[in-house]
């Protein structure tokens, strides 16, 4: 059992350590497959979130799936690893319904995410420990996951800070703002790149020095390294599944922090996925912008539905469907219900939802597509009546998406949906424009505030309760797989163990909470000194 770990924590520790050489790694004997262990876990206050809602004290995971759930199910036995988890709370793995992991995968430089520190000492401290494992010169970066709305000083930390990091730097919030140090500032000059004195890249800069990090930077490996990072990330959070939502597609490397090649952005988590190395699991969805008036129509859209497969894989790595733009207008919706393909589309306002509703009304007179759970996410407009129509169409809405927008009253009406009767499901959306971590994103839904304080929701706050079961069990639906989501015997072992309980401590710490102890499929993909 142990061996197991430590074989997990070299894992881990290599990927940190040995940049670029995996493939000696690999060399030195067969794929290193994750191995499940048996695990009972015991005094623990573990939230099933199944029907009933129970609270248990004992879990028994047995080949990767939950064998037994009680409050005296454990018994000792030669093989079972017993943890003691004395009365700390443990919740199903949260599983991100839509976010963009695999453009966070595919980062140049040694992309690290900084969403759960919340000053500007914080973050230092964050990337000095990153700078660590890191070989000398080489680029620390932050492309998309942190936001100046985040930090106590509301500001991005400024070049003087960032020198201290020891390590050229470059950092690209979410909601704008690009900053390097002085070692960054002169390997950008030199490459054409205009940086202020303080460090900051306004403007078309900024593009540039990703697009020229992309150029210099980006490898197969250091992809897979990415790629590994990203997901193993966010285990410690507490994630265990992601369904990625796409990227803006870009032959050559792009300027654009959402962008990316959407024919190849996958490889590294396949590569990581062959070796037996996925820290969590990956629902990938593919996102298509065709123009209507195509002509021939639906340039990428079509061969895609016509040469691949939905929902095609394993239980780690598996395809979903078209999204979160579907392309084409309404041929390529269409096109999609022919083929029997879940479709999403984003809405950002009460037109674009509204017509989203209309066009799909008009397929399913033509081809049903009540039963293929298509998806509209964001819904920050989405009045009762949207709601029934969507409703009628067998859809579902995905909401979150909140921690760094600003003004009041700017919806999603969460309350209004979840008590409506249509699918609810919870999605950060983040990676690019927002942050993934899901306590910041919790922390908005229960208290309307956003990561500056200000309160945005007008009254449609969530308890915790609802809060988390959207971003477990409610999402079962939307990842069309019902093994998951819940701590129930017969499901995947998916689960973490918080370092606080959710469920009382004071609002403001919620945005703190992490897991200590991440356990996917059996498999342990986090441990703080828990086991
Ligand atoms: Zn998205």
């Amino acid at each position: 059992m142990l061996t197991t770990f430590s074989r997990r924590q070299f894992l881990a520790a290599a990927t940190v350590s040995l940049a670029g050489r995996f493939a000696s790694v690999r060399a030195q004997g067969p794929p290193a497959t994750r191995a499940t262990i048996d695990i009972g876990l015991i005094n623990g206050k573990i939230h099933a979130m199944d029907a009933a809602n129970r609270v248990v004290s004992q879990v028994l995971i047995r080949n990767g799936r939950f064998a037994a759930v009680g409050n005296n199910v454990v018994r000792r036995e030669a093989g079972l690893r017993i943890v003691d988890l004395k009365g700390k709370t443990a919740i199903p793995g949260i599983i991100d319904a839509h976010n963009h992991i695999v453009l966070v995968g595919n980062r140049p430089g040694w992309h690290t995410p900084l969403e759960h520190v919340l000053t500007i000492p914080a973050a230092i401290a964050a990337l000095k420990t990153r700078a660590a494992a890191v070989p000398a010169g080489a680029f620390i970066t932050t492309v998309g996951p942190v936001a100046a709305m985040q930090f106590d000083e509301r500001r991005l930390p400024n070049l003087t800070e960032l020198d201290a990091v020891g390590r050229p730097v470059f950092i690209q919030a979410a909601q704008g703002g690009a900053r390097t140090n002085s070692e960054g500032k002169a390997w950008f000059e030199a490459r054409g790149v205009t940086v202020g004195a303080d460090g900051a890249i306004a403007g078309p800069a900024a593009g540039l020095a990703l697009q020229t990090l992309r150029k210099q930077l980006l490898t197969a490996d250091t992809r897979k390294r990415g790629a590994f990072d990203a997901l193993e990330y966010y285990t410690r959070l507490g994630i265990t599944t992601h369904r990625d939502s796409g990227a803006f597609h870009a032959d050559e490397p792009a300027t654009g922090v959402a962008s990316e090649n959407t024919y190849t952005m996958h490889n590294p988590f396949h590569a990581l996925h062959a070796e037996g190395r996925m820290p969590a699991r990956l629902r990938i969805d593919f996102l298509h912008q065709d123009s209507p008036t195509a002509d021939p129509p639906l340039p990428t859209l079509g061969p895609r539905l016509r040469n691949s497969f939905p929902r095609f894989g394993d239980d780690w790595l598996k395809t979903g469907g078209i999204g979160e733009f579907t392309g084409g207008g309404i041929e390529g919706l269409r096109a999609i219900a022919r083929a029997g393909w879940r479709g999403e589309d984003h809405t950002l306002n009460l037109a674009s939802a509204t017509g989203l509703i209309a066009n799909r009304e008009i397929v399913n007179k033509e081809i049903p597509i009540t039963n293929l759970r298509w998806i509209i996410s964001h819904v920050p407009e989405f009045p009762t009546e949207l709601a029934d129509r969507a409703h009628a169409l067998g859809m579902g809405v995905l909401v979150g998406w909140g921690p760094l927008r600003t003004g009041t009253n700017v919806g999603p009406p969460y309350k209004m949906l979840i008590g409506h009767g249509i699918h609810v499901g919870y999605h950060s959306d983040g990676g690019d424009i927002t942050v993934i971590n899901p306590w910041l994103n919790f922390y908005t839904m229960i208290t309307g505030k956003n990561l500056a304080g200000q309160s945005i929701l007008g009254d449609q706050m969530l308890t915790r309760q609802q809060t988390l079961w959207l971003a477990t069990a409610a999402n079962k639906w939307f990842i069309w797989e019902d093994d998951l989501g819940s701590i129930e015997v017969g499901n995947h072992a998916d689960l973490a163990v918080l370092d606080r309980d959710y469920f009382s401590v004071p609002d403001e710490e919620i945005r703190q909470i992490r897991s200590l102890l991440t356990i996917v499929g059996g498999t342990v993909a986090h441990n703080e000194n828990v086991m």
